[in-house]
């Protein structure tokens, strides 16, 4: 059994991931979240809340699943939201192209269909279902969405939403306004994506239905300097910039740990940004920023790195795009989030489909004086004699610049043909006038997490199996914070004297808003273990010196230590430990 297998029985077993549709058969690429699951994935959320909302003040919206056809016409979706696709005509089953070759290449997406068909064809790669060679057909591209019609019958084409981006982009005037016509300020959303995975083989790591939390940075193009980078410039990140990958330029990085720990690099942000490895400032501030949310639910640094997109991987509109990637045991490096520079791809393609325009005027601090010309055409004359091109000659007399004026005649372009018109039929003078802004597409700095993912990699990274009194002892080292069930309360016996205090210590905890599970069944040992192997991070268990002294024993996941605390002082020693388990030690070290 691999770590992988391990997990998902434990995960199954234990009531934190079940197989959706498994009464009728089951389909690929859904997971239902039992109870613990739901905890866990709620936690996790709330902490991203915590750092995206409160902590960043980017505003959390709520915005349809469901979305009408124009957007993602606009969005490009319709286009060019694919998959390569192969069918073995052996078995008829339809398989992902370029995972057939993953290995072979480093970043076999960015293959255009007919290579990686030669690459499949080259390397003699079986079909995974039937093992038979030779029996792919032609590479084609498979579309992701998934279509519906909105109301009786065909006639309004929707999507269930590829991801949650598009709702927050639709929404940018009223976002604008919100926020007071200000740049930079960022918007959050908290919900499901839906995406028709061509062949999900791996589990939870490839959904068709799955959540995202994103966050959309609308910033001035013109300043990508962050309000708070200094704060976090010293942060050492281990990046894999694309000058390390295969295919790279190979140039070195400075100062960092030069590639030793294959091709990852240790450095400091700032030093990152000054040697043009990360494009600006804000990139890095929300590289950092995704950095202490997955350490924070647990995902162990070192199976984390930030890969940069080749230049032929990225899309062709980003400027700089990094993929937060932990090493799996089964997959080997799998991104858990996207952090791209869109520039302003998203609120131009807006613009241009719904005819709407999503520029903004960006007032300056104190107004500028500008010189600006004003033509003032004799249209008197200019009417009868230029007929039906009149407006268009009006129009372009009052595109002139300065210098055009300085001939006997003045020419302008009007339908493919130069028109020379005399000076004197043309007056012009150059006036101050006082400009309040200036008018700007917003770019777009996107941080995309894939919740499902990181929950997994917060139970791979978080399990271990380790060998107590000759026994293997499973443990999920969850954070604290992120454990579905907090504490676990436990009578020492099933006695009546010692459920009844127990019950009592129960409501006293969840009364403080702690969740608390109560087992009175089996060995006070099988039930530890039982607490251990869903993370509870702390127990406590009641025995006859709880009657005599009114103390308690807390003991902790991770240690097995445990420490005697008055029943008075339960509650606040628990909401201590849970916000820093470390107080654990301090107090088992008096
Ligand atoms: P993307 O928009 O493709 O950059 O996706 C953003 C994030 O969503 C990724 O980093 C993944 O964590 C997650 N994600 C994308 N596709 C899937 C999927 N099929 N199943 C689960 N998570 C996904």
């Amino acid at each position: 059994m691999d770590t992988y297998e391990k997990i998902i029985g434990l995960a199954k077993r234990r009531g934190f991931l079940w197989n959706s549709f498994e009464l009728y058969g089951g389909t690929a690429g859904f997971y239902d979240y039992g109870p613990l699951g739901a905890m866990l994935k709620r936690r996790i959320e709330d902490i991203w809340r915590e750092m995206y909302v409160i902590e960043e003040g980017f505003y959390e919206i709520e915005t349809p699943t469901i979305g009408i056809e124009p957007i993602f016409v606009a969005s490009g979706h319709t286009r060019g939201f694919s998959d390569p696709m192969v069918v073995c005509c052996g078995c008829d089953s339809a398989f992902r192209a370029d995972h057939l070759i993953d290995g072979i290449v480093e970043t076999p997406d960015a293959l255009p269909a007919p290579e990686i068909k030669r690459l499949i064809d080259e390397h003699g790669i079986k079909c995974p279902q039937c093992g038979k060679t030779g029996t792919f057909g032609e590479v084609s591209s498979f579309n992701l969405m998934f279509r519906t019609a909105i109301g009786p019958g065909t006639e309004r084409v929707g999507y269930l939403r590829p991801e949650t981006a598009q709702g927050m982009f639709i929404n940018f005037e009223h976002l604008f306004r919100f926020y007071r016509e200000k740049l930079p300020f960022g918007v959050t959303q908290i919900g499901k994506s839906y995406r028709n995975e061509i062949s999900p083989r791996q589990g939870v790591i490839r959904l068709r239905e799955f959540t995202q939390a994103e966050a959309e940075i609308f910033i001035n193009p013109r300043d990508k300097t962050h309000p708070k980078f200094s704060a976090v410039g010293d942060t050492i990140l281990r990046l894999y910039p694309a000058s390390q990958q295969e295919g790279g330029s190979g140039a070195g990085v400075v100062g960092g740990t030069g590639g030793a720990d294959g091709g990852i690099t240790e450095i400091a942000v700032r030093d990152a940004v000054n040697q043009g490895i990360i494009a600006h400032e804000f990139i890095a501030y929300h590289l950092v920023l995704t950095n202490l949310f997955l350490e924070r639910v647990g995902i162990d640094p070192a199976r984390l790195r930030f890969r940069q997109h080749q230049p032929d991987e990225m899309a062709h509109y980003a400027i700089d795009c990094w993929d937060a990637e932990v090493l799996t045991d089964r997959f080997g490096w799998v991104e858990l989030v996207g952090i791209a520079d869109r520039t302003d791809y998203d609120l131009t393609s807006h613009t241009t489909h719904s005819k709407h325009d999503l520029s903004v005027v960006l007032e300056y601090d104190t107004p500028e004086q500008v010189e600006r010309i004003v033509v003032t055409p004799d249209m008197g004359v200019i009417g009868p004699r230029y007929k039906e091109k009149a407006g268009k000659v009006l129009a372009a007399l009052k595109n002139l610049k300065e210098e055009d004026f300085s001939g006997d005649e003045i020419k302008v372009e009007v339908d493919c043909e130069t028109i020379a018109i005399p000076r004197d039929l043309v007056e012009y003078k150059t006036i101050i006038e006082e400009v309040r802004g200036e008018k700007i597409v917003p770019h777009v700095i996107e941080p995309s997490f894939g919740i499902d993912r990181v929950i997994y990699a917060a139970l791979e990274h978080s399990f271990a199996e380790e060998i107590v009194d000759c026994e293997t002892r499973t443990v999920l080292r969850l954070p604290a914070e992120i454990a579905p069930v907090q504490v676990a309360v436990l009578p020492l016996l099933t006695r009546d004297e010692l459920i009844e205090p127990a019950l009592k210590i129960v409501q006293m905890c969840r009364r403080s808003g702690i969740f608390v599970s109560y087992d009175d069944g089996g060995t006070i040992g099988r039930r530890y273990r039982r607490n251990d192997e869903i993370g509870t991070p702390f127990s406590v268990t009641i025995d006859y010196d709880t009657l005599d002294d009114d103390t308690v024993t807390v003991r902790n996941r991770d240690s097995m230590a445990q420490i005697r605390v008055p029943v008075t002082k339960l509650v606040e020693t628990i909401h201590e430990m849970l916000r820093d388990p470390t107080k654990f030690i301090i107090q088992s070290a008096q």
